[in-house]
């Protein structure tokens, strides 16, 4: 069967759907970059120059070495993208939203399970369709 082209009815006529959410999805990231809580749950982490704990493990280590995780996911894992309310309302929480995590292995853990929910939410729609 062909593929059929997605209709494409944003930006003058040159982007999909898609490509839209995805810019509008990468603007707001960016101005969470600027949100001054992110930088507070950051701060509360630092426990010397340069130097972060881990907020699960306590493992310590430098600014590259350490992640500031959203709590609740902004995109749940299991349910996907659920609407603009319910994004900007989990991007942009107050400090206590955050925790501070080692990239090295909390981070590495928290992924591959939510990796492993979308994979498991995505084969169970394939089974009701
Ligand atoms: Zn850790």
């Amino acid at each position: 069967m062909p593929r059929v082209k997605p209709p494409t009815p944003h930006n003058d006529g040159k982007w999909t759907d898609s490509r839209k959410k995805s810019f509008i999805t990468s603007a707001l990231r960016g101005a969470s970059h600027r949100w001054g809580p992110k930088h507070t749950a950051m701060r509360r982490s630092r426990i010397g120059y340069g130097r972060y704990r881990c907020e699960i493990c306590g493992a310590v280590s430098g600014p590259k070495g350490i992640h500031l995780d959203h709590i609740v996911p902004v995109v749940d894992p299991a349910l996907g993208f659920q609407g603009w309310d319910t994004f900007i309302a989990r991007l942009f929480v107050e400090a206590d939203g955050y925790r501070a995590i080692c990239k090295a292995k909390c981070h590495k853990a928290i992924t591959e399970q939510q990796r492993l929910i979308r994979q498991e939410a995505k084969k169970q729609k394939q089974c009701v369709s």
